[in-house]
């Protein structure tokens, strides 16, 4: 199943909406550079691409996945999200993402290190502040961007540490960087919330995903009251009607257990927590969640993507035919990117910016985008869908930008 395929007919219908033109579609649909190799470490090879999608609104930014799964869609497709987040989101960034295909659970972490630094020595003269700006996203981590950083600076041989985000704090990262995509998504549910379930006491949610985005999440919202009847990770889920204790599951999950293992609840398979009776669902796991196979059986009335791209488009359209709302990845998931454009900002001025400030920042940011794309849905007579009308702003963005350059 091609995931750019399903971008390609999500861009077909923001062409129809805004009456694009065909030679402003071809800017659309190309990506800008794609670097690919394959890296040999003690004689076996790894597949990696860095793909930077458009740079109309400024230099790549977007993170690098180690997945066994990683493929060359994928990469792009994500480069892309990457691009209309970055521009719905209103920063001064084009889209890239990056990613080594391997396992990294069965590496031990001196392969890890070294696999991510012959990452860099491939891919350094495409990467830097002013070209393109990677970051963690799914098993990538503070630690991998400080050897990639480390490498980068030995190759380059100078300090520039606005060349990638994510760092840990004594290298130039920001304390706000860790919960930052959790924290956006968070200030989106509670507008959605507050537009739709108003006064729906108890809300219950379901959380697909356990990891950096998706544990926040829930501690957040289970912090303000809801009840999160599960919860999941690659091992499969854990289910309690009566709701689980979030607090005690995040110290049993950073112990190392998988949530499944979780004293407390029945264990679940993953299908089956997409699938539960549910007010929110929360997809914080991978692409292609929800697929035209399972979206019929979806009972949650609103679905929040942190995850990039788990619906698919034919999925897409089962959900809006059952009245089911969408909150897309692209408005939901901004918050990381939105937090690593503070520290790239930082650390090539030098200047230190207040937590608070920021963070106020963060959550101004985030209203704004929602306000953004909810007026467009509204003005549509809701006849779009949310992530239609997303798409719409960041790709108008995105070729005023290119009319400015001369490019189309
Ligand atoms: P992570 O590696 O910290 O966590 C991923 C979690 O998903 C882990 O708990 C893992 O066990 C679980 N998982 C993996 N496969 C699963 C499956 N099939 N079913 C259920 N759970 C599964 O990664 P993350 O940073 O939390 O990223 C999750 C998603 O959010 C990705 O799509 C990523 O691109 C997106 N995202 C993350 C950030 C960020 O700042 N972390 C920002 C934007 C988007």
């Amino acid at each position: 199943m091609s995931i750019f395929a399903d971008n390609i007919k999500r861009l077909r219908e923001v062409q129809k909406l805004e009456e694009i033109s065909d030679t402003d579609m071809k800017l659309l649909l190309s990506p800008r550079q794609i670097n690919k190799t394959e890296l040999v470490l003690k004689g076996k090879k790894y597949p990696a691409w860095r793909i930077v999608y458009n740079y109309a609104l400024g230099p790549g930014k977007g993170g690098i996945r180690f997945h066994p799964e990683v493929s060359e869609d994928e990469v792009q497709s994500l480069a892309f999200w990457m691009a209309l987040k970055n521009s719905l989101a209103d920063i001064p960034y084009g889209g890239a993402k990056g990613g080594i295909k391997f396992n990294p659970k069965e590496m031990d972490p001196k392969d890890l290190e070294k696999l991510s630094r012959l990452y860099i020595d491939y891919m350094y003269p495409y990467l830097g502040q002013d070209k393109d700006i990677p970051a963690p996203d799914v098993y990538t981590n503070s630690q991998i961007m400080a050897w990639m950083l480390d490498q980068y600076e030995k190759k380059v041989g100078h300090h520039e540490p606005g060349m990638i985000t994510g760092k840990p704090l004594e290298l130039g990262g920001l304390a706000l960087r860790g919960d930052a995509t959790a924290q956006g998504a968070y200030i989106i549910s509670k507008e959605m919330i507050a537009e739709f379930l108003p006064a729906q006491p108890d809300i219950k949610i379901v959380v697909q995903g356990f990891g950096n985005a998706g544990l926040f999440m829930a501690e957040k919202l289970y912090n303000d009251g809801h009840k999160i009847i599960a919860v999941s990770d690659s091992q499969g889920g854990i289910y309690d009607a009566a709701g689980l204790n979030i607090k005690e599951l995040i110290i049993w999950k950073n112990s190392g257990q998988s949530v499944v293992d979780y004293q407390d609840g029945r264990a679940i398979s993953n299908a089956e927590l997409l699938e539960l009776e549910t007010d929110i669902l929360v997809l914080a796991a991978l692409e292609n969640q929800i697929t035209k196979d399972n979206a019929k059986n979806i009972k949650a009335k609103y679905l929040i993507e942190l995850a990039n791209g788990p619906i698919t488009y034919e999925a897409d359209q089962i959900l809006a035919a059952n009245k089911r709302l969408v909150v897309p990845d692209i408005l939901a998931n901004s918050g990381g990117v939105i937090v690593s454009y503070f520290e790239w900002a930082q650390n090539r001025t030098g200047q230190i910016l207040d937590e608070e400030y920021l963070k106020d920042l963060l959550g101004k940011k985030m209203k704004k985008s929602w306000d953004l794309v909810y007026s467009k849905y509204r003005q549509q007579e809701n006849k779009i869908s949310l992530r239609l009308a997303a798409y719409a702003i960041a790709v108008l963005r995105i070729l005023a930008a290119e009319k400015w350059r001369g490019n189309n």
